[in-house]
């Protein structure tokens, strides 16, 4: 049975699937694509019938902005499947809000919420088979949209394409990940598109992080561009430390992404009587904690990894190791976290959306 979407929406589906060729328990994080894949057109001022067809390539003309002045934005998310067989998605509604905010900022226009609520349901149902039971599975579901229009004079471009891919996900554990606190490069400055998920800014922390590699550290964490005093976000993931029995996470900004995991952290940090202070955080205070044995954990949050312990970091020629922690705060955020996304546990917040 599929679901019958509430708007116009142009349906192809695949005449055979390729999911009896994936080997569901070694799976690499967004390399396979499932069956169907969902595409909208923008041109003449107005979104076009959208239309789910078989997962494949589309061809665009070299001149397409997209290629030159990189006006594209993304969003990440997930899709869950409980034991019954019900599929769920968490705070969807935040990402939406989202990819029209970045957009915004990067002069694209506003994609529709109907086309974007009733394409994810309907592709979603379509591949439902893809996402897998179980706390482990989920599937990667990545919205972007691109400017497509032939005409290489740096203005926006009058043509975007709107799509949604998915990629069927384990949880995955990245082993020990050690950080640096960043020094000279900067993510994102005052007034720029930081808070925005905006291709780009994925592009330019590709050098800095290779150098970090290098070093021996698997991530940055960025600070302020101003006086590298303050530590800001990881390139994917906002950040958290725990001092004492204490979180500690920076407010969000123009320079910082608006993560919902981050924001779901919080509430439960509350929900769970754990105090979390949002403030600005200097490198110093962390540097103090660490050194007085008071820095219990440092985790980053975000939709890919969920909650990400952090085991340790390095900055001025410095480095500190943290202790492993039995019952760690990101443990606990991440069980309720996960379960909430797979329908096991209470969902006081109304955090989970119901796709079938
Ligand atoms: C996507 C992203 C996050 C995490 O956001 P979620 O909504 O929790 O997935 C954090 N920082 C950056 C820079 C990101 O791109």
């Amino acid at each position: 049975m599929i679901y019958e979407p509430k708007c116009k929406i142009d349906i192809e589906t695949a005449s055979e699937s390729k999911i009896g060729q994936v080997d569901f328990e070694h799976i690499e994080f967004g390399k396979i694509f499932t069956d169907h894949l969902f595409e909208c057109d923008y041109k003449d001022g107005a979104w076009q019938t959208p239309k789910i067809r078989p997962y494949g390539p589309f061809s665009l003309d070299p001149g397409a902005r997209v290629f030159h002045y990189g006006q594209a934005v993304f969003e990440g998310m997930k899709a869950y499947k409980d034991e019954q067989g019900g599929i769920w998605l968490f705070r969807p509604d935040e990402n939406f809000r989202r990819i029209n905010k970045s957009a915004k900022r990067l002069a694209i226009p506003d994609f529709p919420e109907d086309y974007f609520f009733e394409g994810m349901k309907t592709l979603l149902q379509l591949d439902s088979d893809w996402i897998k039971p179980g706390l482990d599975n989920s599937l990667y579901v990545r919205p972007y949209v691109i400017a497509t229009e032939a005409a290489i004079a740096a203005a926006p471009s009058r043509e975007y394409k709107f799509v949604i891919m998915c990629s069927p996900a384990k949880a995955y554990y990245s082993g020990e990940v050690r950080v640096v606190f960043e020094e000279s490069f900067s993510r994102a400055a005052d007034g720029g598109v930081g808070f925005a998920k905006a291709a780009g800014n994925y592009a330019a922390q590709f050098y800095p992080t290779e150098l970090a590699g290098k070093k021996g550290f698997q991530q940055i964490i960025w600070t302020d561009a101003n006086t590298h005093e303050y530590l800001e976000e990881a390139g994917t993931m906002n950040i958290f430390f725990r001092v004492g029995d204490k979180l500690i996470t920076s407010p969000t900004n123009d320079r910082i992404l608006d993560g919902v995991t981050r924001k779901s952290v919080i509430q439960l940090a509350e929900d769970m009587g754990i105090a979390c202070e949002v403030r600005r955080i200097k490198v110093q205070e962390i540097k103090d904690a660490a050194k007085n044995g008071e820095l219990k954990e440092i985790f980053g949050a975000g939709t890919a990894a969920v909650i990400s312990p952090i085991s340790g970091f390095g900055h001025g020629g410095d480095t500190f190791e943290l202790k492993k922690l039995e019952n760690s705060y990101a443990s606990k955020f991440k069980s309720r976290l996960v379960g909430i996304q797979h329908n096991e546990g209470d969902d006081p917040h109304n955090w989970r959306y119901a796709v079938n």
